[in-house]
């Protein structure tokens, strides 16, 4: 029986949408879907260009597109296999024939009546024996409704299937533009006009229901500008926390031992961050500063620098690395000079033996030990500290929000230092982190040289081959980096559904082309083994244990090994002087920022540094993403040009914005506005807001106000 949809809104259940049982309803709220409003957010990732259509001649052999086509003969029926029909038959357009295949789908044979005029989409096949297609979509052109040249495809889940969500969709649609319970505007009318922004009704129906592609632009940017401007909203509002006072009063600011037993003098843009630690930790309220600043800045030492402080205070410290071999490298560099300065530092990773970390954890419930360095191993419910006064936390991208809280956790009063070398743009910095003060080291250490960067494909592997050689003859270290071996992606086959996923056009554009991955493992045996059979070469990946890891890093630190192969386990601010080539593996799978981070490595010596980006990628994008890092040393350029080339969501979540402490935040959408000006705009709008009315409750800002409300509560299930 059809149910009762007459008076729908956009909270009306999905239970009450046509076809929906118990069994679907189910599989809606596994996606999140509850009502018409959940499912009008529930965005299309691609849509199939069905309006591109060609003739029997102007099409191209395997392209992707539509022919019109009225059907010549009976269609015929046979079994090619046990359980497996064939349907065959011919059909014409005004350029000529073609023929159609589909299998497993016998009904076809009545559809397809002689006389009658179809769209055929799908791969069309150009051979000597003719133009084919093979189980193209097929729908009739004389019909109710005149046929969608754009039909959006949707993340599904098992039990659904695209056409059955676009039925759900459409009911949907309607619900939510009901007069009187549908889906209202939030944005105030004045923002909304002075932007260019289409409305909000506007904007779901247009995401969902395309006629030109330029429709979905004009969704998209009003989507992506409300993501973004409720999350920044958002963090403005309810993402500060109190600032808590400090019981105890630290009394000692004597840094010159500290100073003086450096080996070096701090830069101008390290001494304007430790004064703004020093004054931080004199203020009275604990501490919460970034220090942001590009690889090899020289940001260990600022925040060993608040290490001494707290410790000349009678306080200890942590430091947390996201990894064992950036642990040990910041033990081995800090604990010698703290020693020299009275002070015990202590290591703690998960590769010690359980008595090892007994011990240590011990010393620290002690007091025995001032300074912990460590790994995620610090923040185990066994390890407590007598005195906990400073967590620094390095890499701070490379932890969750719940990880890095959890440090400082471990004490009452926890002064918090945290470290990224991802370069944020300033103004987002103050919205994204508006809870944390900001240092930027903007100087490198004195004598840094610039790293040479080139970009090669796979026909100059003898040339590098022998630049490699030149290299480790000339008493260098070379480093080479290839991705991880992945599990190619799976396309998922659905009933009924006869376009591959991969034929459809991805919202936002095409993807790049996939690229081949490079076996990391033969990879490493093949140069040990057969290229450079005369040089110690090692190779380091994620799987190898912490003890075997470490043992190669330190062969490779102190000169033992030449060669290094490595998946990105590296990436992260390890230090060997000695280094002089970086060579990247299949760069076009690497970030821009990450293809920097790596760069870092090298060039960190007196000698001069190489850093050599392999990759056969033919795309332009690829080409000119790896172009950039060519012509740029800069991390803040780099990070900026990422951020323009990627879009915003995908570069807020890496800086690590969905698990910040606002909880899941979703900016699907906002990933594929490549505008970045959005980005800055809602960013600068929402200040704007906020100043101008910090509570909300002016009228015009009412239904703003539910609706972050409303957005916040279904996220996190915390009132706000
Ligand atoms: P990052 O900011 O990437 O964490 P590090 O703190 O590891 O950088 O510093 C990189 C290198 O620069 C280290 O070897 C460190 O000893 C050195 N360094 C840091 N500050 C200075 C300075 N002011 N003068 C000279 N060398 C410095
Ligand atoms: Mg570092």
């Amino acid at each position: 029986m059809r149910k009762n949809l007459l008076q729908t809104g956009k909270d009306t259940p999905i239970e009450r949408f046509y076809g929906v049982g118990a069994k679907r309803a189910e599989a809606f709220h596994k996606m999140g879907i509850d009502t018409a409003e959940d499912a009008v957010y529930r965005f299309p990732r691609a849509y199939e260009p069905r309006g591109n259509v060609k003739t029997t001649v102007t099409a191209e052999d395997g392209e992707v597109c539509s022919l019109i086509l009225t059907v010549a003969g009976e269609a015929k029926n046979a079994m090619i296999r046990k359980g497996m029909t064939i349907t065959k038959f011919t059909a014409f357009d005004c350029d000529g024939t073609c023929s159609l295949i589909f299998f497993n789908q016998p009904y076809i044979k009545d559809a397809a009546r002689k006389g009658m005029t179809f769209r055929f989409f799908g791969k069309v096949k150009r051979e000597r024996t003719g133009v084919s297609m093979t189980s193209p979509i097929m729908e009739a052109c004389i019909g109710t409704a005149p046929l969608r040249d754009l039909v959006p495809i949707y993340p599904l889940t098992a039990g659904i299937t695209q056409k059955f969500m676009g039925s759900v969709m459409r009911e949907a649609l309607n619900a939510v533009q009901s007069e009187t319970d549908g889906i209202n505007e939030f944005l105030p009318e004045d923002l909304r006009t002075r932007l260019g922004l289409c409305t909000l009704r506007e904007a779901l129906l247009l995401i969902h229901e395309p006629r030109v592609w330029e429709d979905t632009a004009r969704a998209v940017r009003r989507l992506a500008f409300d993501e973004l401007y409720l999350f920044a909203l958002s963090m403005l509002l309810y993402g500060k926390s109190e600032k808590q006072s400090l019981s105890e009063i630290y009394r000692n600011w004597d840094d010159t031992p500290f100073l003086s037993a450096l080996p070096y003098d701090l830069t101008g843009a390290q001494v304007r961050t430790v004064q703004a630690i020093a004054s931080d930790m004199k203020s009275g309220i604990l501490m919460n500063r970034l220090v942001v600043g590009d690889v090899g800045s020289g940001k260990t030492v600022c925040a060993a620098y608040a290490v001494y402080l707290a410790m000349i205070n009678g306080k200890q410290a942590a430091m947390m690395a996201p990894t064992e071999i950036l642990a040990r490298q910041h033990y081995a560099d800090l604990s010698e000079m703290f020693g020299r300065l009275g002070f015990r530092t202590g290591l703690l990773v998960g590769s010690m033996t359980p008595s090892a970390k007994k011990k240590v954890i011990a010393a620290l419930a002690e007091k025995e030990i001032d300074f912990i360095i460590g790994t995620h191993a610090l923040i185990e419910e066994a390890v407590v500290f007598a005195d906990l006064g400073l967590a620094v936390i390095d890499e701070q991208h490379r932890f969750g929000a719940a990880q890095r809280s959890s440090l400082a956790k471990k004490s009452r009063e926890t002064h918090i230092l945290t470290m990224s070398a991802t370069p944020i743009p300033r103004t987002l910095a103050m919205v994204l982190y508006c809870d944390t003060d900001v240092s930027v080291i903007d100087e490198m250490p004195p004598g840094r040289q610039k790293v040479d960067t080139f970009l090669v494909n796979e026909s100059y592997r003898s040339r590098l081959n022998a630049f490699i050689r030149k290299n480790v003859e000339a008493g260098g270290q070379v480093y080479i980096v290839c991705p991880a071996v992945e599990e190619e992606e799976k396309l998922v086959c659905e009933n009924g559904e006869t376009v591959t996923e991969n034929e459809a056009v991805p919202l936002g554009g095409r993807e790049e082309e996939k690229p081949r991955l490079k076996a990391a493992v033969d990879f490493a045996k093949q140069l040990s083994e057969e290229v450079f059979p005369e040089y110690s070469c090692a190779f380091v990946h994620g799987k190898l244990n912490g003890k075997e890891k470490d043992r190669i890093m330190n062969d490779f630190a102190s000169g033992k090994i030449s060669i290094l192969v490595s998946t990105t386990v590296i990436e992260v601010g390890v230090n060997v002087p000695r280094a002089t080539l970086m060579i990247v593996e299949n760069a076009e799978t690497f970030g821009l920022s990450a293809l920097h981070q790596l760069r870092g490595r090298v060039g960190r010596g007196t000698r001069k540094s190489y850093c050599v980006l392999v990759s056969d990628s033919k795309t332009q994008k690829a080409k000119e993403r790896m172009k950039i890092l060519c012509e740029s040393n800069d991390g803040f350029a780099i990070a900026q040009k990422d951020l323009e080339m990627r879009g915003p969501g995908d570069f807020l979540e890496q800086s690590g914005v969905k698990t910040r402490q606002s909880g899941e935040f979703d900016l699907g959408i906002a990933s594929l506005e490549k505008d970045v000006k959005l980005l800055y705009t809602a960013f600068d709008e929402a200040k704007r807001t906020v100043a101008e009315d910090p509570t909300l409750s002016l009228e015009e800002n009412q239904m703003l106000s539910k609706t972050l409300k409303a957005k916040l509560y279904k996220r996190q299930n915390v009132l706000v």
